[in-house]
């Protein structure tokens, strides 16, 4: 079900104040940006505290997602994007869409600066 777009891999800013969350173009030190795939991802968990791991067991797990991914446009009745792998047919469909990080991302890894991108849940369609 997943798109591969990486944007659950970024790291997060939340407003102590609104509790708005904001997504950063910062990659978690285990996605491998030129690919948007985790380098580990059978062991994600062990070695990366922050790592969502999703589950319907979990449903609080759905609040950190983009408006984008599939999982939670399932959860709210929406149903998959045109550009969604499963319906185009092909894993490059999500990048050309321009909804991955594919080519917007630095790992955290590279002591870069941080960028701010967008509001979590800031509508995609
Ligand atoms: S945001 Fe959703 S679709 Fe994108 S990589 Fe994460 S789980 Fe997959
Ligand atoms: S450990 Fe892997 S799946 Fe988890 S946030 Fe990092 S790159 Fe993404």
């Amino acid at each position: 079900m997943c798109d591969g777009c990486a944007l659950c891999c970024m790291h997060k800013l939340e407003d102590e104040d609104t509790g708005e969350v904001y997504y950063t173009d910062v990659a978690c030190r285990l996605l491998d940006i030129e690919t948007c795939r985790c380098t580990d991802y059978a062991s994600r968990a062990k070695r990366v505290a922050e790592c969502l791991v999703l589950s319907v067991d979990r449903p609080e797990t759905f609040r950190w997602l983009p408006a984008s991914c599939a999982y939670g446009r399932l959860a709210n009745g929406k149903g998959l994007p045109e550009w969604h792998p499963l319906i185009s047919g092909r894993p490059e469909s999500v990048h050309e869409a321009g909804i991955s990080m594919l080519g917007r991302s630095v790992s955290e890894n590279d002591g870069v600066e941080w960028r701010v991108l967008q509001k979590l849940g800031e509508p995609d369609d």
